[in-house]
């Protein structure tokens, strides 16, 4: 597992150390999220809001300030809520949580914590997909596999595209490692790779309130926004060496 993966996956787990505090001093930290936060963080609550991996300005003018403070302020947040309420004084409190997605996934009692679960794990992973200055191609093994598995690149990148502008309403866009093969896949609403022993490398979150304040209806701008500007290849090549 990766430096990166690991640290986020040690964010989202309960036994960080002064997790809720740091997570409170790094939402003030980054201005305009505070603002838009109503969470009343206990230090007892399980699960916290992890630290974003830049400044909220830093994505702009591709991804803005006012659309991070939101999605990570509200939506984000929100799911941390949510899940710490659902999980409460139930054996899940203490569990990771890829252990809970993973033991929730397809119980149909258990909706509400999969989903809230899920979409904490998913909004991690995709704040670390994007970077300042980002774009570009990938190196190493990771763009041999993608020759390997997609013809060439740019055959990957429309294919990629494709599919995160094809996912009907809510959901993501993901490049994981299946088996041996790099494939694509898109998942609805809060569903995930690792609900279904897939290893994601990177993904595109495309639900409307990722990108409609910037771009209102136009998600390919967005998606090609990302592409060209803002995905992080080196957490890809990470995640695929993990
Ligand atoms: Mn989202």
């Amino acid at each position: 597992m990766s430096d990166t993966n690991r640290l986020s996956i040690d964010q989202l787990n309960r036994r960080q150390f002064l997790g809720t505090l740091l997570a409170s001093v790094t939402t003030l930290a980054i201005g305009g999220v505070s603002s838009h936060s109503a969470h009343a963080a206990s230090a007892s609550d399980p699960f916290t809001l992890p630290p974003l991996p830049w400044p909220d300005d830093a994505l702009s003018p591709y991804i803005s300030p006012d659309t991070i403070g939101f999605h990570y302020g509200k939506h984000h947040q929100g799911y941390v809520n949510n899940l710490n309420k659902l999980v409460a004084g139930t054996s899940m409190a203490d569990q990771p949580l890829e252990a809970i997605i993973q033991a929730t996934a397809d119980k149909t009692d258990k909706t509400a914590i999969f989903n809230n679960a899920a979409q904490i794990w998913n909004h991690t992973f995709y704040w670390n997909s994007l970077k300042p200055k980002g774009g570009g191609k990938p190196t190493g093994s990771l763009i041999e596999h993608i020759e390997k598995d997609f013809n060439n690149f740019d055959a990957f990148k429309t294919e990629f595209a494709r599919a995160a502008a094809s996912q009907f309403g809510s959901g993501w866009a993901w490049l994981v490692k299946d088996g041996d093969k790099l494939i694509i896949v898109k998942t609805g609403n809060a569903d995930t790779p690792i609900a279904h022993g897939q290893k994601p490398l990177l993904t595109i979150d495309v639900w409307e309130h990722a990108y409609y304040l910037d771009y209102q209806n136009r998600r390919a701008d967005y998606i090609a926004a990302i592409m060209d500007h803002l995905i992080n290849w080196e957490f890809a090549e990470q995640n695929l060496a993990a």
